[in-house]
């Protein structure tokens, strides 16, 4: 279930956004398109053959001086070995090997990373192909020789690349419900976590098997083991707001990206923000369980309306996804953190819902007599059946005459219909509109 994840990294001016823009390609509208969230392009999901993987650019802010860049181009390298599956170290052909390519290349190799060497602007391969060889000096293998802008050579690079994704054996072996928790850095997703721990009085056991999984811990509740992922990471004095946003956000695609279910703290003494709402999105676009969980309720002041204002904020800002349940808790008093646990159960199950086809087809009988489906200029949209076809997140297909007469309307419409009879509180639903003749 989890996708890979690949990073680029490099010098400036090497060719890291022409690469990363031309492997994304026009799918990116598609791709990012929750409502009200603006996203930056950072990360975007890359389909090549078979292979499906999320791709990271870990460029950012450019330093200004030589003396600044080694220290950008070693935290970008930290960053990449630290969520990727797989890193793109680019190099530019016609700037030869610098002494940065060297530091960085020596980084990568102690942290036995998986990399592929990968030499742009190699626009002429007859002509170029002589200089592309003096990058073995990197000692990274192979250099692979593409053009970003001609668009050469890219098949053999992302065969490389596929050919170094993990088997994810270990993570298919793994039943435990993975939980990440997610939010604005000092929002309070450590504190959770350890009063979690603390709590429960939980057996803390170390994660195996996986090569990202420093920040994971096993969690007992219940007779049961989940295991967490903690998003709080590293924190870095004196940095750009616009890097350590990057850098979050980032971090925050690769746990969900291993996740089933996210937990996305809110600071209630500072309220909901947009950095919440992009935050939020990715869980949103990934399809994964979801749970608001306002942090800090301890710290604010409180009337018998409070509750209902801050919930209708955050429905305003989180609208596209009015399925996650909001609860107030406090790591600090541990207010309602068991409570957490037990949504978090809820919609790890709700999740992995199954309904039958024959019961969804009652209900859907029943929604379609109660509103028509839509016509347009005389012809009105039949709805066959429907089937749900997979879960992680519930997947159901809908067989109609004619897709576009499915407006998104009538969709939203079936989908409460859904809900209201099966629940599925706390997942998304998935819908795939088919023609059937
Ligand atoms: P970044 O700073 O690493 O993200 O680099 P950019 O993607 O912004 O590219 C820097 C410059 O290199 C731009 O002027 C690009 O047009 C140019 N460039 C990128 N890829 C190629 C390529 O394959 N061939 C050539 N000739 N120029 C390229
Ligand atoms: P993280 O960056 O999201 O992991 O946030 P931390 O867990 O490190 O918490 C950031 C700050 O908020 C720390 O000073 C915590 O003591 C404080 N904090 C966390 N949870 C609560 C809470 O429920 N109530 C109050 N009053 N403070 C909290």
């Amino acid at each position: 279930m989890a996708k890979p994840i690949v990073a680029i990294v490099g010098r400036p001016n090497v060719g890291k956004s022409t690469l990363f823009n031309m492997l994304v390609g026009e799918r990116l509208s598609i791709v990012k398109d929750t409502p009200g969230v603006t996203r930056d392009r950072i990360y975007a999901d890359v389909n090549w053959l078979n292979y499906h993987f999320t791709l990271m650019d870990t460029g950012g802010i450019e330093p200004e001086t030589n003396n600044q860049m080694l220290r950008h181009m070693r935290e970008q390298a930290e960053m990449a070995i630290e969520m990727a599956d797989v890193v793109m170290f680019v190099v530019d052909v016609k700037q030869g090997v610098v002494d940065a390519d060297y530091k960085v290349a020596e980084m990568l190799r102690k942290a036995q990373k998986k990399i592929v060497l990968v030499v742009n602007k190699v626009d002429n391969f007859d002509k170029l192909m002589p200089d592309v060889y003096e990058f073995y000096n990197l000692g990274l293998g192979d250099p692979y020789p593409i053009s970003s802008i001609g668009k050469l050579g890219i098949g053999d690079m992302l065969d490389e690349v596929t050919a170094l994704f993990p088997e994810n054996e270990d993570d298919a072996e793994d039943e435990r419900p993975r939980i990440a928790i997610v939010g604005k850095p000092n929002a309070g997703k450590s504190s959770i976590i350890n009063k979690l721990l603390g709590e429960n009085r939980v057996i803390v056991s170390d994660v195996a098997g996986t090569t990202r999984d420093a920040v994971d811990t096993a969690v007992k509740w219940n007779g049961k083991e989940y295991v967490f992922i903690d998003t709080a990471g590293l924190r870095r004095k004196n940095k750009i707001k616009e890097e350590i946003e990057r850098y979050s956000i980032l971090r925050t695609v690769s746990a969900v990206e291993r996740a089933d279910v996210v937990v996305l703290v809110i600071d209630a003494t500072e309220g909901i923000t947009e950095q919440d709402a992009k935050i939020a999105g990715i869980a949103h676009d990934r399809g994964r369980g979801m749970i608001i969980a306002v942090n800090k309720w301890d710290a604010i002041e409180k009337d018998n309306k409070t509750v209902s204002e801050f919930s209708k904020k955050v429905r305003n800002t989180l609208s596209f996804m009015p399925y996650a349940e909001i609860m107030f808790v406090s790591a600090l008093t541990g207010q309602r953190l068991p409570k957490l646990f037990e949504a978090i159960e809820v919609v790890i199950q709700n999740h992995s819902l199954r309904i039958a086809t024959g019961v969804l087809n009652e209900i859907l009988t029943e929604a379609v007599a109660m509103q028509q489906p839509p016509s347009d200029k005389g012809r009105r949209l039949k709805i066959y059946y429907m089937t749900q076809v997979s879960v992680k997140p519930p997947t159901f297909v809908i067989f109609v005459n004619d897709k576009r007469l499915m407006h998104f309307s009538y969709t939203r419409y079936l989908e409460n219909k859904i809900r209201e009879a099966f629940g599925f509180a706390g997942t998304p639903l998935k819908f795939i509109i088919r023609e059937r003749k």
